[in-house]
């Protein structure tokens, strides 16, 4: 498995960010698919990074989250763009396709939400009063309970008081 598919969302996105912001200075090829590099962080130190690309689990950072630990973090991410910046721009355009390709899915499913907001209402304007009565009474006994008391406080109750009142 490479390198990035080992690493998380956040440490991708994060470590093409540090790309981006050339935060990875002295970098140092040791062999065909081992690079060294220092890249800057929070810390006034710049961290050392080892990437290995053949044998990803072997590359190492002495940052806090990957010191000790085989963990892909946004400085080897920051690191392994810079030495391959057409990954970087392929990892880029992934991210722009999947971005819109949400967008395209919840403005479709938007879409047909008001499309069917918009044929129920156009079906209810149709609808006479017996079948207005009927679908209520059915709604109301097939609904939930909240529902039914919900009509009775709003409805049936509420009703009673006017008549009561205005028989008075
Ligand atoms: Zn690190």
């Amino acid at each position: 498995m490479g390198l990035m598919n080992m690493a998380n969302g956040a440490s991708l996105w994060r470590g093409y960010e540090y790309y981006q912001d050339k935060k990875v200075q002295a970098i140092e090829p040791i062999n065909e698919s081992q690079f060294r590099g220092s890249v800057a962080g929070s810390q006034a130190q710049p961290y050392d990074v080892l990437i290995d690309i053949e044998h990803p689990r072997k590359s190492h950072c002495n940052c806090p989250l990957a010191d000790g630990r085989r963990i892909i973090c946004k400085h080897m991410i920051a690191l392994y763009f810079t030495v391959f910046p057409q990954e970087a721009e392929n990892y880029y355009k992934e991210v722009i396709a999947y971005e819109e390709e949400q967008d395209r899915i919840r403005l479709e499913s938007e879409q047909i939400a008001q499309e069917q907001d918009n044929r129920l209402a156009a079906c209810i304007e149709r609808m006479n009063k017996q079948e207005l009565q009927e679908a209520l009474v059915r709604l109301l006994d097939e609904g939930p309970e909240w529902q039914y008391n919900r009509f009775i406080d709003m409805y049936v109750d509420r009703k009673r008081e006017i008549e009561e009142e205005y028989f008075d």
